[in-house]
């Protein structure tokens, strides 16, 4: 299957959307059984991540810790100011990969995917492929 390009608007400076839907779409529309689905996010100030979408404060308290551990400040060398944004992306990383298992994502019972915005709110490019394994 071709790579699809998909636009996902965030709401917020930072917020994680749950984007397991627009992810499982392309996995049926792919009509593989058997591969890999990889999700990529080509900016630097957003990122993915696999978390519980059980309970929404699962994502909050992971959007409070983040900010606490990097919080926005003045003396970062980046004279853009959003050095905070650049350090959570990184550290939620840029893809995430899921296999692909009768058709469907075999993602956990509680696990959903996360799109992370650290610097929106904006029209962001959400990139999934996936690839049969034979
Ligand atoms: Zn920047």
């Amino acid at each position: 299957m071709a790579m699809i390009t998909v636009n996902v608007m965030t709401n917020r400076r930072k917020e994680m959307l749950d984007i397991t839907g627009v992810v499982r779409k392309a996995v049926a529309e792919s009509g593989i059984k058997d591969g890999l689905c990889v999700a990529f996010v080509p900016h630097t100030t957003a990122g993915i991540t696999i978390n519980e979408n059980a309970d929404p404060d699962v994502v909050r308290d992971l959007i409070a810790q983040l900010e606490k551990m990097v919080p926005a400040r003045r003396d970062f060398h980046h004279t853009e100011g959003n050095s905070d944004a650049h350090i959570q992306a990184s550290l939620m990383g840029s893809s995430i990969a899921v296999i692909v298992e009768k058709g469907k994502l075999a993602l956990g019972t509680w696990q959903g995917i996360y799109f992370c915005e650290f610097d929106g709110p904006r029209t962001r490019k959400l990139l999934i492929e996936v690839a049969r394994s034979k």
